[in-house]
């Protein structure tokens, strides 16, 4: 998938800009010479003219992705784990995730600011993990629409006394869809009424089936209130981490996702990254979203500054130009030119993108009055 713009096609054509104009007007394409073209749209000029589209030529110079240098798979080291939490509302999501932080980060971090950035890590038997702060389901919904994966593992907590719910079944689509295995947390053991056999029963619908029964899903009855339990599914989450075989180059520059942005008095624009590939560091020139930026300060999650990140650390980071969306893919570059070049044709991109949006719109709003 690439594109070019007017200008630039002519160019490689050797043709007049004028002249690809007017053939894009005999297709119904309305185009300035600053216009991007779609690869379909370059591909029929191109036959028009006999030329075959080249590989080389139809390369995206706006997609971020075309920047990622692909590493030596001798470079690859293990890496943490990048865990999401979902699951139907009230099922115990928000109590678990502060109930596996307080077991496992304040206990060694003793006054330490817990800060909420998006995201935090923890350590378990000298291996770090790390989980998604943000609600589940956005984790997944807005962040996957703009073709970001940030999550590894998915925990789905289920109220052992409620059993499967509506929230419950889409959480198991977006994971399924993204084709992250599933833990399941069945939650609220310590209450009356819990029936956590019932929940095993219902998930089988899902082709969630227990090793017991023959299947291959994780099950970990607990208590996220009263502390129970967690420490199995640490343990558990550690395994199939293994599994998983999860693995970067720390040696690379960082490229990543935002997991969430923001503007703040004084500070200026605020964004949680996830370093997902690389390291992240004090001074690096950056793109992301459709901004350009260099990294003034990293604050990690536990509220202290750091001047490094690695892969599958998230870290709040100032110095953007912008403010971000959650998804958006954040890639260094080494050179700061060339990154407030693509971020500028990004940006020009989008204005485009929302331009023709906006006219379609109209478009259809003249075919309904008519
Ligand atoms: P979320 O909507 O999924 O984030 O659910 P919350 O974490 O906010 O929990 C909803 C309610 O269930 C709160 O009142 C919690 O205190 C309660 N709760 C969560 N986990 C447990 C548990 O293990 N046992 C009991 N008895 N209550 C729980
Ligand atoms: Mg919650």
């Amino acid at each position: 998938q690439g594109s070019l713009t007017v200008g630039e096609l002519s160019e490689k054509l050797g043709k007049d800009s004028s002249e690809i104009i007017k053939k894009l007007m005999m297709l119904g394409v309305m185009a300035t010479i600053n216009q991007q073209l779609d690869s379909e749209t370059i591909e029929l000029i191109c036959d028009d003219y006999g030329v075959e589209v080249e590989e080389e030529i139809v390369v995206d110079k706006t997609d971020l992705e075309n920047y990622i240098v692909e590493d030596n798979e001798e470079d690859l080291i293990v890496r943490p784990a990048v865990v999401t939490i979902m699951g139907h509302v009230d099922h115990g999501k928000t109590t678990l995730l502060d109930s596996i932080r307080h077991t496992k980060v304040t206990e060694g971090e003793a006054g330490g600011i817990t800060q909420h950035i998006g995201a935090y890590q923890i350590e378990s038997n000298n291996k770090k993990i790390t989980f998604l702060d943000t609600p589940g389901h956005a984790a997944f919904t807005s962040m996957r629409s703009r073709g970001a994966q940030v999550t590894d593992i998915a925990i789905l907590v289920v109220a052992a006394d409620d059993g499967v719910m509506p929230q419950t079944v889409e959480a198991i689509n977006h994971a399924k869809a993204a084709e992250v295995p599933i833990i399941i947390a069945v939650n609220k053991i310590d209450k009356e009424g819990a029936d956590p056999s019932r929940v095993m029963q219902e998930l089988t619908e899902y082709e969630l089936v227990p090793e017991d029964w023959g299947g291959d899903t994780i099950f970990v009855p607990l208590s996220a209130l009263q502390g129970e339990g967690i420490d199995d599914l640490v343990e558990m989450i550690n395994l199939v981490a293994e599994v998983e075989e999860l693995k970067a180059n720390p040696e690379q520059t960082a490229s990543g996702t935002v997991i969430e942005a923001q503007l703040e008095k004084g500070r200026g624009s605020v964004a949680t990254f996830l370093v997902q590939n690389g390291t992240l560091k004090i001074g690096d020139s950056l793109v992301v979203g459709t901004t350009y930026g260099r990294v003034r300060a990293m604050v990690n999650d536990l509220g202290k500054r750091v001047t490094e990140a690695g892969p599958s650390t998230p870290v709040e980071v100032t110095g953007l130009n912008g403010v971000p969306h959650a998804g958006d893919r954040f890639v260094v570059f080494t050179d700061e030119k060339q990154a407030k070049q693509i971020a500028d044709l990004r940006s020009q991109k989008q204005v485009e993108e929302d331009r023709g949006s906006s006219a379609k719109v109209n478009l259809d709003d003249l075919f309904e009055q008519i």
